[in-house]
């Protein structure tokens, strides 16, 4: 990143970006580094994370809930609260695991390793219509959402695309696979639009060292590496900015209403700041009302210019809830604002394309010379299979018929809480197996990771020990301008973990809570 633009009002860019700048040490080549240095003296004694002695020790246990919930309040580590949203006058602790989670750092760094090829491929992706139309056309049949979503790029596309500055923002989760002996990476989606937490995964590393240190853990707790994917993200945000070159422009947050995941995007916003980049929150009525295009399609909210639309909003089709939120959505793509995700990136992430990336030959159309880069990505996929009518079809949902809790069933839904499993896999498959309702789904191989114990901490519920499955996300940023791929890197990571009773549900739906990794 070249030294940021003053804003016209804006001050020097000061200290601030000099530390800015040391964090952004959380890219791979340093990563590995600091990754040896750390574990290297501790790895041959403990293979493993939190001894049963000590998460069975009541007393320091409760004890050290009080300490993690007063760092995490220390640290900034916070949500805002159902009751009240829209304020930060009562906040809580954001929902954490007590004790890190022990993860192989093998596994660890390929994850890092294989997220720029996973940034190139979204990125190809987006640039492939007829690919986009192959993939997608059995779903937007009959998924009215993702037909929505497809006719606004069919939109733009024949409108033809005026912005050439791409900026990607996503992020790859993945579980540990053990069902067939060593563990393995196999990705559970990618997250190409509105990829949350990266704010509030900056503040994890400080409160899970602390309390272990507090716990008599001092090799556990320097084990825990940095981790701050808000300075990445940021950084590729303001890179787009500056790309836009229009020194008075703003970076738009597309926000929802009520959402109590508010101050993990302002993270990223003050972020922005460091560089004197200003950025406004809108939600869609705003952009209906307010929002216009100039004759050269610049875009302007109440007459001010926006240079990037970051969408935290706008997945779901509760989040459109009129005709006017979709002719916004629809502006703003035709305009020459950088969206990010634009209408095509946004399609690439859906559970449809994923499914058909697993397809034989599909990886090797994306990157026809290069077979080293086709297995590494090939190596993180699950089993996917189609539900698309026909022989193959057929086959799946024999398949799932026959095991359903050998899989998982997926509509082209975000958020957590959409997916099927076990006997409602057959409930549902049994009524349209036949049709082509079916097709609007995909089925995949349910990953089975062994549980670890942990605590999970969350505002107004007890403390217990519970068996957890963890899911690990790393954050992939890039940016292009035209051919050139400016900033293609992972910005950092995201552990997740939930009670294995549930079998989804995300951290703002209220079952996962944030974690960090404790590398082995
Ligand atoms: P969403 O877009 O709604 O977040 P995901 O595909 O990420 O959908 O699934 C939501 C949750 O369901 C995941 O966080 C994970 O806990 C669980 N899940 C999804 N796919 C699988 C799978 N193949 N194996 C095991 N668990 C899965
Ligand atoms: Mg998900």
């Amino acid at each position: 990143m070249q030294t940021p633009r003053r804003r016209d009002r804006g001050l020097n860019p000061g200290p601030q970006n000099c530390e800015a700048d040391a964090l952004t040490s959380w890219l791979p080549r340093n990563f590995q580094i600091v990754i040896k240095t750390r574990t290297r003296v501790l790895c041959h004694r403990m293979a493993e994370g939190i001894p049963r002695e000590l998460l069975m020790n009541t007393a320091l246990i409760n004890e050290l809930v009080e300490v993690a919930k007063d760092t995490a309040v220390l640290q900034g580590f916070v949500v805002r609260i159902k009751e009240s949203p829209n304020s930060s006058e009562e906040v809580t602790h954001a929902p954490i695991t007590l004790f890190p989670t022990p993860v192989p750092k093998a596994l660890f760094l390929q994850a890092i390793a294989v997220q720029t090829h996973y940034n190139t491929l979204v990125d190809k992706i987006s640039r492939d219509p007829e690919f986009l139309q192959e993939a997608l056309g059995s779903t937007i049949a009959v998924d009215d959402f993702t037909a929505r979503l497809f006719k606004i790029h069919q939109q733009v596309l024949k409108r033809g695309r005026l912005q050439s500055i791409v900026l990607g923002l996503n992020r790859s989760d993945y579980m540990l696979d053990q069902e067939d002996g060593p563990s393995s990476l196999k990705q559970i989606e990618i997250n190409t639009f509105a990829a949350a937490s990266g704010g509030l995964a900056s503040r994890m590393p400080d409160v899970h060292r602390h309390i272990l240190k507090v716990a008599g853990r001092l090799e556990e707790s320097q084990r825990i590496i940095d981790n701050n994917p808000a300075v990445g993200l940021a950084k590729a945000v303001a890179k787009a900015w500056e790309l836009y070159g229009s020194k008075r422009a703003v970076v738009m947050f597309l926000v929802g209403e009520n959402e109590i995941n508010t101050l993990d995007q302002r993270i990223i916003e003050n972020e922005l700041w460091k560089w004197n980049i200003a950025s406004i929150r809108k939600y869609f009525e705003d952009v209906s009302e307010s929002g216009k295009l100039d004759e050269d399609k610049r875009l302007f909210i109440d007459y001010q210019e926006v240079a990037v639309v970051y969408f935290r909003n706008g997945y779901n089709p509760q989040n459109y809830k009129s005709e006017k939120a979709w002719e916004a959505r629809l502006m703003m793509e035709c305009s020459l604002a950088v969206k990010c995700p634009d209408i095509s990136t946004h399609l690439a992430g859906t559970k449809k394309v994923q499914q058909v990336l697993a397809e034989p030959g599909v990886l090797e159309r994306f990157f026809p010379d290069q077979p080293q880069v086709v297995d590494q990505v090939r190596a993180t996929f699950a089993g996917l299979y189609t539900l698309d009518m026909g022989e193959e079809g057929d086959k799946t949902v024999a398949m799932a018929l026959a095991t359903p809790d050998r899989f998982v069933l997926k509509p082209q839904r975000e958020g957590g809480g959409n997916n099927i499993y076990g006997q409602e896999i057959c409930e549902l498959l049994g009524k349209v197996k036949n049709s082509a309702k079916r097709m609007a789904y995909i089925l995949m191989d349910k990953v089975q990771p062994v549980p670890t114990q942990n605590y999970l901490l969350r505002r107004g519920k007890p403390h217990k020990i519970c068996n957890c499955i963890t899911e690990l996300g790393f954050f992939g940023a890039y940016v292009r301008q035209g051919k050139d791929m400016v900033i293609n890197d992972c910005v950092g990571y995201l552990l997740k973990t939930k009670s294995s009773e549930h079998p989804d549900g995300g951290v703002f739906a209220g079952v996962a809570v944030l974690d960090s990794a404790l590398l082995f």
